[in-house]
Formats: structure tokens, sequence, C-alpha cells
């Protein structure tokens, strides 16, 4: 070829790819070829698309939406928020507060109550109905769930998550991913990694060592990840170890994408990024939120002043980044390609959700009652004064900030709208029915409420109101507890006690009626210890979505049988909690010092003895426990290990056990928790009926990660298996050998 012909050839080429790249792709484009391989799909859609089309997926089109393409067809995934529920999507909160035309949509329990019913199946319906509300809604993606640990009790988001163990928090995670994914509706796992506190979420450094991440604070990602192919990862506001979780290679490269074989997109939390080339380098695919309503939000002085970093992942950012060499083609090609990778799994590019469908259906509704029923946890329940049979009272007083309003859930990006809601009191008189009498007396206002303001006497005089009515009923409901206003992303709770004026509602009612039942609504541990040996029932509702209140009727007269377990320990007080004195730091640092001996694992190892330990809930029926068997004796390594114990209703009515498995390691080279929980079964018994419970260990109950080996460790030697009602009520105890 002659020399003078190279560059004119070069210059035609370059004209052809060009024209090409700018042209409408032809309708049998590969890509559009639903009948082909998603990875082809891919390969073909990006090879068309030029280095600025391919850099716009980088970054956020609003609020809640990715950038579209139209040249190529591809559409932005339009986002909502969850996880109770769908929520809102038209802007920051204060902007989705204020909407004059609300989203609405089911109400669904808080995380934290779906954690309780140790329902795996019902999560997994919960995360199959609120997509089909995501679809309904015309949206593509929910930002859901939370699987963040509840490290301490005074954290404002605790009930977004489901407690404070991971494996428990797994199993609810992948539930309801596999329930979300079933719908072709996009989840997002949230908050990658270690968010537990909002005290100062954008700046905070979490020193966190090697074995807690992946002990505590990263199983339940990695379930997301290895067992349900999670399709996309939030990563958190805050710090870990030094570098922010959005530009965090050790998370998100090494961990996330390497170790784990993440194939989805790592979406940034609104406002968390703070660099170009070293978060697209470290892993996040996509920032959110971008373009003109980034831009607007981002120009307020609180936005900045709380700490949010946004603008960063724009088009033009990356590619001057790519151009000045900060950047690799590669990570913008690797970034985009796992957006369309999703976008296609999704079937978003062949069936987009056009929306219109029918929300807050029967079936929803039914979920979400189910739901609420399953969450509640019995607490105590001395001299069996529950369940009330409404044959033999006459009279009921309900009485407390949170009888006569249903709170739905925690506050922040979570709330969602529901078009009703059912109150406690509202609750109470259904399942009461007309025989019984139920009175009502608001006894104390929740703070900022009402009548809240007032002076001590006109307090004083709501107090003894409400002790009066008690004073003449059969029995006495008093529901408090905190507010969506009081416990809520944002900011942390100051305390554990219960807002002003409610101890002393307590106990003042509980002076008044021998027969004084206290419902719980919040959603995380509270101080009980000021009343607690005056009562003689306490019930746990947590934030039960728009059906709490039929729930908790239900179960207060007996119409459902409690059957929630505890998935967070209950402290005395917040000094007890492992974590105290090491939140929420100081100079804009945290030691995680507890290291894994966080929730349970931290009262085993001091000795401290909870209110309530991890796992417990009463019943209205009895179960016994027997006839363990453990087998092999001895096992090989890689082999697994079969457990099988008898459980037999021994009481007058149907009721629902939670079993749970936790192993004890005998011996081991490094300190490790004296159980953890591995297993467990959620069965229905009949009176009288007994049923075997079967579990099967494998190396990942019995590992611990070694920090000196950098990988899950299997110690051989001898194991103990504990099964038990709650993790310190163990009913039986066998043991079996981990050989070489
Ligand atoms: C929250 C996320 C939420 C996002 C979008 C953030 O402030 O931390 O959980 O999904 O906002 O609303």
């Amino acid at each position: 070829m002659k020399r003078t012909l190279l560059p004119l050839l070069s210059i035609l080429l370059v004209i052809v790819i060009g024209t090409q790249c700018t042209q409408h792709p032809p309708k049998d484009a590969p890509y559009r070829n639903p009948k082909l391989p998603v990875e082809q799909r891919v390969a073909d859609l990006l090879g068309r698309m030029t280095p600025r089309e391919r850099a716009e997926m980088l970054s956020g089109a609003g609020w809640m939406e990715s950038h579209s393409n139209a040249r190529l067809g591809i559409p932005a995934i339009k986002m909502a928020d969850g996880p109770m529920g769908v929520r809102n999507w038209a802007g920051s909160s204060a902007v989705t507060n204020a909407a004059t035309v609300p989203v609405m949509s089911t109400a669904f329990p808080a995380g934290i109550g779906m954690g309780a019913s140790w329902d795996v199946e019902l999560v997994r319906r919960e995360g199959r109905v609120i997509a089909q509300e995501v679809k309904a809604h015309g949206r593509d993606m929910i930002l859901a769930p939370t699987v963040n640990i509840n490290r301490q009790p005074l954290w404002g988001r605790n009930f977004e998550g489901y407690g404070e163990d991971p494996y428990l928090t797994a199993r609810m995670g992948v539930a309801f991913i596999q329930g979300v994914q079933s719908e072709k509706v996009i989840p997002s796992v949230k908050h990658f990694a270690a968010n537990n506190q909002e005290f100062e979420r954008h700046r905070i450094d979490e020193n966190v060592d090697a074995r807690t991440l992946h002990e505590i604070y990263l199983p339940a990602f990695q379930a997301a990840v290895q067992e349900a192919g999670v399709w996309a990862v939030m990563n958190a506001y805050n710090k870990v170890n030094g570098l922010w979780c959005s530009e965090n290679p050790y998370l998100l490269s090494e961990t996330l994408q390497r170790r784990w074989g993440f194939k989805g997109f790592v979406i940034t939390d609104w406002g968390s990024t703070y660099s170009t080339a070293a978060a697209v380098a470290a892993g996040v695919n996509l920032e959110m939120p971008g373009g003109e309503a980034m831009r607007t939000w981002f120009a307020k002085p609180e936005t900045q002043k709380d700490g949010n970093g946004a603008g960063w992942l724009t088009a033009d950012k990356v590619l001057a980044a790519v151009a000045g060499g900060q950047l690799k083609q590669e990570a913008v090609d690797d970034a985009a390609q796992r957006i369309l990778r999703v976008i296609i799994t999704a079937g978003l590019l062949d069936n987009a959700h056009t929306g219109g469908g029918e929300v807050d259906t029967p079936e929803q509704r039914a979920v979400a009652r189910t739901a609420a029923t399953e969450s509640i946890v019995l607490l105590k329940n001395a001299g069996a004064v529950l369940p009330l049979d409404a044959a033999k009272i006459r009279s009921v007083a309900v009485t407390g900030p949170s009888a006569a309003i249903a709170r739905t859930g925690g506050g922040g990006s979570s709330l969602v709208r529901p078009k009703y809601s059912v109150t406690a009191l509202d609750g109470i008189k259904e399942a009461a029915g007309a025989r019984v009498q139920v009175g009502y007396a608001l006894g104390v206002a929740m703070p900022g409420e009402d009548a809240s303001e007032v002076s001590p006497q006109a307090r004083a005089e709501l107090r003894n109101q409400a002790a009066e009515l008690a004073r003449e009923s059969d029995a006495a409901i008093v529901v408090v507890g905190y507010s969506s206003k009081l416990e809520s992303e944002g900011f942390d709770r100051a305390s554990m006690d219960l807002p002003a004026g409610q101890d002393e509602l307590i106990e003042a009612v509980a002076a008044a009626n021998k027969n004084t039942i206290v419902v719980m609504v919040a959603g995380a541990p509270v101080t009980m210890t000021k009343w607690i040996g005056r009562v003689p029932a306490v019930v746990e509702a947590w934030y039960g979505g728009q059906e709490a209140g039929h729930a908790i009727g239900d179960i207060l007269f007996g119409v459902q049988n409690p059957s929630g377990k505890l998935p967070v320990t209950f402290p005395n007080q917040w000094s007890d909690s492992p974590a105290y004195g090491h939140y929420p730091g100081e100079n804009l640092h945290v030691a995680y010092a507890e290291g894994i001996y966080v929730g349970y694992r931290g009262f085993d190892k001091r000795n401290v003895a909870p209110l309530f330990p991890f796992g417990h809930g009463l019943s209205y029926t009895k179960f016994d426990y027997s006839g363990l068997k453990v087998t092999p004796a001895k096992v090989a390594a890689g082999n697994q290990v079969e457990v099988t114990a008898r459980v037999r209703n021994s009481g007058l009515r149907a009721g629902v056990e939670v079993v749970q498995l936790y192993v004890h390691d005998v011996k081991s080279s490094v300190d490790r928790p004296v159980k953890e929980l591995k297993g467990f079964r959620r069965i229905t018994l009949n009176p009288g009926e007994a049923r075997d419970v079967s579990f099967t260990l494998d190396k990942s109950a019995l590992s611990f990660y070694s920090a000196a080996k950098d990988e899950w460790v299997a110690e051989p030697g001898a194991f103990e298996v504990w099964i038990g009602a709650s993790s310190r009520d163990i009913r039986l105890k066998g043991t079996f050998e981990l050989s070489q």
C-alpha cells in the first residue's frame, strides 16, 4: 500500500465508525434480540456507544432516574425508595413530604418487624408484591432492602434493617431480593457497608477490622450477591478505614467484585461521592442523584453543610479524567456495561414498565396484615393476662400517644404513604367486638404533636384521665413509643428512653389497673426498667405498616397467637450495649472496638444479662423440645452435619414456634463468640402435634474469618449444637467433631 493512501484510509475508517456510532442501529441489531444471551447483547450494545454515551451512563439524569439514550433505545432506570413499600420519587425528603399529589402504596412493617417474623417465605412474598407495586407505578427499581446491622440501639435507622445478627439478616435480605427480582424489578441492597449511625453519617470514619467486617457487617451483602445474585448494591455514606465507601477499593473492587463475583452495578447513596477517577476506579458505577435535580439540591447550603458530595461522575468530568490519564477507559466501559447488563437482564430493553397498574390490591394488603401480625413479639405475659377474653371482660381502657394515631414506619426515605392505615385503637375495637366497651384517653401527647407543649398541670390532667379510665376498666392497654419525627433517618436517638411523659403514663395506669398491657411502637430497644416490674404484659409491635392496628387487636384478643422473636437484644440500659463507649466517636472517627461482639455475642462475652435476649418471644401455647440427633458424630472437612430435633405443642392452642440453632465452637485458636445463630425454622403446630425439625450445617456454619489467612476457616475439633426457643433459652445440646 502506498504511504500516501494510509492517512486517507484512516480518515475514512474514522468516518465509517463514527457514522455507525451516531446512526440509529438497525431493528435487527443483536442487542435488540431478546433471544440472544445477555452478555452478547451487552457487548453489542456497548460496542455501538460513543465514549460520551458510555460516560453518560455513569450519572443520574434526575433525582430518581438514570440516563436514557434515545438513539440506542436504552431506557432510563426509574427508581423509587423502599424498603417498607414504594415511596415517592419526587425529590429529597423535604420535596417528597411537601408533594401535593402524594404517591400512595401499601405500607409494610419496618424491616425490624419483618426480621422479628423470622419468616423467610413471608419476606420473599413481601419483596414480590412490593415489586408489583413498583411496576404499577411505572418504576423499575426499588432502593431496598436495608441489611445494615443494628450495632447500637440509638441508630436512627435501626428500624429499617433486620436486626443485629448477620445470619438472620442475610436470610431476610436474600428472600426480599429474590422476591423483587422474580418480578424483574431491580433491587438495591444497601448501604454497603457498615452504615450504623446517622451522627455525621457523611463524614464519620469507621475503624473496623477485617474479621469484624467479614463476620458481622458483610455477610448479608455477600449472601445478596452470591445467593440471590443481586442486580445492584448501594454504597454507604460513611468512610470505612479511612476511605469513603464510594471510593473504597477494598470494599468495592476487592471484596464485592473480585472475591464475591458481583456482576451488577454499584449505585451511590444520594450525595455520597467525592471524586471522579477514584470513585470509578474503585468500582462505583452510577452516581445519584444527577442532572438539574442534583444541581438545585446541591446548591442549597444545608446540603453541603450536611457533608453531601455530588456531581463528580458527570459525562464531562468522566471524559476529562480519561483524557487526562487519571482514569482508564476500561473502568468507564466496565461501569456502563454493568448498568446495561442489569437493564437487559431485568428486561427493560424489551418491555418498559409503563405503569398504570393497581396498587394496594387485596393480596398486597393481605401480605401487609400477615406481616404485621407475624412481626409482633410478646415480650412478657405474667399470669397469662393475655390474651384478653372478649367473652369474659366487659371493658378495656386504651391510652397512649400511639393508640389513636397509626405510626406505620420510622422517618426518612423509607416512610411510605399508605392509602389508609389502621390505628391500634380501631384494631382493638374490632377484635374486642361489640360486647366489650372500649374507652379511650390520650394520656400523653407525643412530643411535637398537638397537646405536647401544654403546662405540667394539663399534662397531669391528661394522665389522670387515662388512669381514671383504667381504674374503671377490666384491663388497660397503653400504646407508647416513638414517632417518625423522633426516630428517623438523618439523626440518632439521644437516648433509649421513652419520649417525655410516657413512662409516667405507664406507671399511673399500672397503679390504677393490675391488668395493664404495654404495647410498644418503636423501631429499636427502649428503656423499660422503670416500669417493667409493674406491668404484667408487654407487647413489641414495632412500626407495623398500614395493618398494624388489626394485628395488635388480633394478638391482644387471641384471634392470632403471637409468634415473633426478637431480632435484636433488648438491653436493660444503653450502657449495657457492647457498643457503649465506642459511639458516636471522636473527631469524626469511631473505633468499632467491640469487634465481632455485637448484640448477643457481646452480652454473652461479657456475661451481661439483657432485659430480653435475642430470639426471645412468647406464645399463648407451649412448646417442648426433645430427641436431638446430630449425625455423623465425626464429620470430615467439607461434609455436612445433619441436625434433627422434635418439637411438640404441649399447650391448648395452635401456634408457631421459631426453633433456633446456635453453634458453639468448643475449642478454637482464636477467640469466638459463645454461640452464633446458624439456622432457624418456623413451624406451625396444632395442640398435641409434634414435628421433627431438621437443619443442615456446612462449612460456613462452623467457620470464623481468619485475619491471619484472610479467609474463612473451619478448624477441626469439637463443636456443640444448641437448639433453643431463644438465644438464652437453650433446650437441647449435642456435639460432633470436625476432623481434618
Ligand atoms: C438514603 C437512602 C435512600 C436515598 C434516596 C438516602 O439519603 O440513605 O437509603 O435510598 O437517600 O432517597
